[in-house]
């Protein structure tokens, strides 16, 4: 099929509510995707954080592969062997707790809220999210993202949730009150702009949330499963959380999402609480468990953390050659480089010149590249994007 064709076909029959660039992907290969026409494109955004050790990556095409010939799906009144062995991964690189296995970053959000509220009803309903911040496009997920631009449409939404601003625990201790349940933050802002909080600010919203018997959630559906160049976000300021939610990156680029819960808190959702009919299923967690074991038999923890010194260092250099460059920060593969004026025509260019990244509020350079990128594939997308930044 013609790329005139595919666009064609998606003018007449699909819902059109994604701006999309005219490109038709048919393969991707480790850092790089290829076009209908043969084109080839360095992908340091890959698939808005999915393909977090790149695309197609051997292991889980292999372990994706084995799986599904012997088990596609089974319900989940059954047990099934990789899901609680992706359990077991998770909870082991993080704070021990128990997870539940949905299918996306919404639904495990979703998921928390439920838990949440239900551990402390009946007098505990209110969740604390923050301005900025982006948790999903379900109702109650459009409700808790702090931005109002993702609620235009859509009133009234689900109540039971209050706005603070991000990276201000004193506005949180003020608010919460005795009917809040939980408290949701990412451990750092992507969508809002790869915001990295103050060192102090996870920690004492720990001690808040300890003090006020109210749970904290950390939405690392974007920070999680190595991305930041430690397994989880949390773990860079040495808080645990109560609830943690995870899609994205989980299963190698399958589709899967989850939530894991301290057990105490976890038992309060009984049989008949909750559930998901493709929650958890064999093949997504075969995806995930190859993708764990790649991030740790291949040292890419260490290669995001390198990644990182890498991209910093380069566009602190850029920064002495062009007025454009306002700031560079982030973590691990988590980066967004702050301009001075809209980024989009330069994500254009990029595109044009074979390079994939992305542009989030507005004037924010983001990349997500692959936690096995290599240094020379990172240069070769930092050669691009410079050669535009300096142009324009
Ligand atoms: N939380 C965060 C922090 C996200 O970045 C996203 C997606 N960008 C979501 C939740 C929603 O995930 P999904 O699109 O899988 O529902």
């Amino acid at each position: 099929m013609t790329t005139a064709q595919t666009l064609a076909l998606f003018e007449r029959y699909v819902v059109p509510n994604y701006t999309r660039l005219p490109v038709v992907l048919v393969r991707g290969e480790g850092s790089y995707v290829w076009d209908a026409d043969g084109k080839r494109y360095l992908d340091l955004f890959p698939g808005w954080g999915v393909n977090g050790i790149g695309h197609c990556h051997p292991r889980v095409v292999a372990a994706v592969r084995e799986q599904v010939g012997k088990l596609i799906h089974v319900a989940n009144n059954f047990y099934m062997e990789p899901q609680g062995r992706l359990a077991q991964l998770i909870s082991e690189r993080s704070f021990g707790g128990q997870c539940f296995f949905c299918n996306s970053g919404a639904e495990a959000n979703e998921g928390a809220f439920k838990l949440a509220r239900i551990h402390t009803e009946p007098q505990r309903y209110k969740v604390i999210t923050t301005y900025n911040s982006f948790h999903g496009r379900t109702l109650t997920t459009v409700a808790a993202t702090g931005q109002a631009k993702y609620h235009r449409g859509f009133y009234p939404l689900p109540g039971g949730f209050v706005h603070v601003p991000y990276n201000d625990v004193d506005v949180v201790a003020k608010v919460c009150d005795d009917e809040t349940c939980a408290i949701l933050v990412e451990p750092i802002q992507g969508e809002g702009g790869v915001n990295v909080p103050d060192d102090d600010y996870l920690p004492r919203l720990r001690e808040l949330c300890d003090q006020r018997g109210v749970l904290l959630i950390l939405d690392e559906v974007q920070t999680g499963v190595g991305r930041t160049g430690k397994w989880f976000g949390h773990q860079h300021w040495g808080v645990e959380p109560d609830i943690m939610t995870l899609a994205k990156a989980l299963g190698g680029g399958l589709a899967i999402g989850a939530f894991e819960a301290k057990a105490e808190v976890a038992k309060s959702l009984r049989p008949g609480t909750h559930a998901s009919t493709f929650g958890g299923n064999p093949i997504a967690c075969a995806g995930g468990i190859a993708a764990f074991e790649a991030i740790e038999e291949e040292g890419l923890l260490e290669n995001a953390a390198r990644i990182e010194q890498q991209v910093k260092d380069r566009i602190a250099a850029l920064m002495k050659k062009t007025e454009l460059v306002r700031e560079v920060r982030g973590k691990g593969c988590m980066l967004g480089i702050e301009l001075t004026r809209p980024g989009a025509e330069i994500v254009q260019e990029c595109l044009r010149r074979g390079l994939l990244i992305n542009c989030t509020h507005e004037t924010v350079l983001r990349l997500l590249p692959s936690m096995a990128a290599t240094e020379a594939e990172i240069d070769e997308g930092l050669d691009i994007l410079e050669g535009v930044l300096t142009v324009v």
